[in-house]
């Protein structure tokens, strides 16, 4: 990881680290999607475990600029899972 690397904040975990090391989602017009480039959303590392932390977050409303329900997070954490897989 370089120096230079772009820093971002995890979703799940909540500590930073390198953009390449991470996933971006963000809120479309469906709900929350993987991997989609535009529009409001975070980054989260692929792991089982911080996209269980995702889950259990309070409020994400600095990141998406509203508060999501548990079930749209439900829905994004099992299309994680089909895409990425986790570790
Ligand atoms: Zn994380």
């Amino acid at each position: 990881m370089s120096a230079r690397a772009p820093l971002r904040t995890c979703l799940g975990c909540g500590q930073r680290d390198a953009k390449t090391a991470m996933r971006r989602v963000a809120i479309t017009e469906n709900g929350l999607e993987p991997e989609e480039v535009r529009g409001r959303g975070g980054y989260l590392h692929n792991r089982e475990d911080c996209w269980r932390a995702f889950l259990k977050r309070k409020s994400l409303y600095r990141a998406f600029r509203r508060d999501l329900p548990r079930g749209d997070r439900e829905d994004l954490v099992e299309k994680l899972r089909a895409q990425w897989g986790g570790k």
